[in-house]
C-alpha cells in the first residue's frame, strides 16, 4: 500500500537542484540488481527514480502496489491472529504479515520560525521543491547544512544573485569526487546484472 500515486518514497518526493546519493550508487543499489548504467558514482534523483521504476517492472511488482491507499491504523488482534489495517479513505484491511516501509523522511518538518508566516517571498522546504521556483537572480537564504543543503547549496550558487547559508551546528563531510562512473565502482564480487533485465537467467557483467 503506498499512499501517493506512485512508487519512488523519497526519490519521488525530492526534486531540488542537486539532489543526489550521497554515497557510492553500487552501495545505494539492490546487491542482487546491480546497475551498470549508472552515469556517475552519486547519480542524481531522476536515475534513481528511473531505477526504482525498472525494479518495480524487473521484479513484476508494478500491479501488486496499491497507489493512493494511506495506512491510518494497524492493530495486531492477539484472538484472531491477524493485522487489521485501517486506511485513510476508511477501508478496512486484514494481513497475516505486516511490514511497515513508511521511510523515516516521507514526512517533511518544516521549522516554527517566529515572524516566518509574514515573510513576503518564497519560502519551500527541499522535499518539496516546486519546479518552478526561480533561483536566478534572487538572494536566497538556506537554512541548515545537512545532506540535502550540502546538495543544493553548490547548484544554485551560481544562478542566485546572494546565497545565505544558516548553520546551527556545523556537520564534519568529506570532499566528494564528482567524477568517475559508479559502475567502474562496483565491486568485482557483486554480481552485476544488466539494467535492462534484471531477471535475466543468464545475466551478462556490467564489466567486459
Ligand atoms: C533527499 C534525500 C536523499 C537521500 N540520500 C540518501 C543516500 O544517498 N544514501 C542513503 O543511504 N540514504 C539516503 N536518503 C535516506 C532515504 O530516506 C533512504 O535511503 C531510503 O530512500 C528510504 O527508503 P524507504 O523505502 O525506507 O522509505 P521512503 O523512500 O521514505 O518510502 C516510504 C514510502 O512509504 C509511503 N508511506 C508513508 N507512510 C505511509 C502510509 N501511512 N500509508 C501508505 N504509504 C505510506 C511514502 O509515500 C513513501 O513512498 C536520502 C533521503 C532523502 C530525503
Amino acid at each position: 500500500m503506498e499512499k501517493a500515486d506512485r512508487a519512488g518514497g523519497v526519490w519521488r518526493d525530492n526534486t531540488y537542484p542537486g539532489c543526489a546519493c550521497d554515497i557510492p550508487a553500487p552501495l545505494y543499489s539492490y546487491s542482487f540488481a546491480q546497475n551498470p548504467l549508472w552515469s556517475r558514482r552519486f547519480p542524481p534523483q531522476s536515475e534513481i527514480l528511473d531505477y526504482l521504476d525498472r525494479c518495480l517492472a524487473g521484479f513484476g511488482l508494478a500491479d501488486r502496489v496499491r497507489y493512493r491507499t494511506e495506512v491510518h491504523a494497524a492493530d495486531w488482534d492477539e484472538a484472531g491472529s491477524v493485522w487489521r489495517l485501517v486506511t485513510a479513505t476508511g477501508e478496512r484491511i486484514e494481513a497475516d504479515v505486516l511490514v511497515p516501509a513508511m521511510g523515516q523522511l516521507s514526512r517533511s518538518a518544516t521549522p516554527d520560525i517566529p515572524g516566518a508566516q509574514d515573510f513576503g517571498g518564497t519560502a519551500l522546504h527541499t522535499a518539496h521543491w516546486r519546479p518552478d521556483t526561480e533561483v536566478r537572480g534572487k538572494r536566497i537564504a538556506v537554512i541548515g547544512t545537512g545532506a540535502s543543503a550540502i546538495q543544493l547549496v553548490p547548484s544554485i550558487v551560481d544562478d542566485a544573485a546572494q546565497v545565505t547559508v544558516f548553520q546551527r551546528s556545523p556537520a564534519w563531510t568529506l570532499p566528494r569526487p564528482i567524477a568517475g562512473t559508479a559502475a567502474c565502482a562496483a565491486p568485482r564480487t557483486v554480481e552485476c546484472l544488466c539494467s535492462c533485465d534484471f531477471r535475466a537467467p543468464a545475466p551478462r557483467c556490467c564489466r567486459t
